[in-house]
């Protein structure tokens, strides 16, 4: 996998690159990474890279022309020459943007299967519209909420997407975490055994190994239907869970334990 990110800040992402086990990935040669300063493609004495927008209104936007210089000199090119035919462009081009998909667990699936993700990061309101037309493959937005920065949001979407890609950690530890199966993932315990008054709990020091399955798996669908219980109707709908799965539904449901589910976001 291969990340390019076009920033004003690179030094936000370098650092993150550069840090725990994605420099070792990235020593590894599991995962490649570059960083562009759009401010090096402002021509102009000043390097300036935004501007008023036109129409009025508050903030200042970022100039289309030296994004265009970095996109190109970063090896995207432009859709509809990509169409063509004519254009290299290999990369999967993403502009981070409130307005853009839910960035989700089945998303990052998506993109950690892209042989190279180029990730755009905007900053003060935006950038021109025409950039994000001509060149743009995908918004992604992390969340419904309004950062400063598209480093921010681009971190998200790397840090989610290279764990995934082969080799970088276990496959196992990817298989029991929160969202793989349509479930949250069961509470963890490590030493020491009592901490404070709180005690792990019996089954897990048993070392019987199917008590232990069973009683995450309970607890998993305990804390799905009391926290999240839109991930249960969801994978309910799609047919995400075993017989088992769906038998510890019904029993918690009859027990009353669902009862939050009636105040359930939607
Ligand atoms: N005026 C814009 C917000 C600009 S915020 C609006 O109202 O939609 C500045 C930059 O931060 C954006 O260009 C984008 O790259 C990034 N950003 C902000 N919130 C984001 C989010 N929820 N998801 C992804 N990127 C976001």
């Amino acid at each position: 996998m291969k990340y390019t990110v076009l920033s004003l800040f690179p030094e936000i992402i370098d650092a993150y690159f550069a840090s725990s086990i994605m420099a070792k990935a990235v020593s590894r040669g599991i995962v490649e990474y570059r960083s562009i300063n759009i401010r090096d493609y402002a021509l102009d004495k000043h390097r300036t890279c935004d501007d008023a927008t036109y129409g009025g209104g508050a903030g200042m936007l970022m100039l289309a022309e030296p994004l265009g210089r970095a996109l190109e000199a970063a090896g995207a090119s432009m859709k509809t020459d990509r169409e063509a035919g004519s254009g290299p462009g290999k990369a999967r081009v993403i502009y981070l943007s409130p307005s853009g998909r839910p960035f989700d667990q089945a998303l990052a699936h998506e993109l950690a299967a892209e042989q190279e993700l180029m990730l755009l990061c905007g900053r003060y309101e935006g950038i021109d519209q025409r950039i994000i037309d001509a060149y743009a493959d995908d918004e992604v937005s992390v969340g419904d909420y309004v950062l400063s920065s598209g480093e921010v949001a681009a971190l998200a979407v790397i840090d989610a997407t290279y764990r995934l890609v082969e080799q970088v950690i276990t496959p196992a530890s990817l298989e029991e975490e929160s969202f793989s199966a349509g479930l949250l993932e069961y509470p963890q315990y490590t030493r020491p055994e009592l901490y404070g008054m709180m005690r792990v709990p019996e089954v897990l020091l048993s070392g019987h190994h199917e008590n232990i399955r069973r009683w995450r798996l309970e607890r998993q669908v305990e804390k799905t239907l009391l926290l999240r219980p839109d991930l249960i109707r969801l994978g309910e709908e799609k047919g995400l869970f075993s017989d088992e799965i769906r038998k510890i539904i019904e029993e918690k449901r009859r027990s009353g334990m669902a009862a939050s589910e009636e105040n359930e976001r939607d």
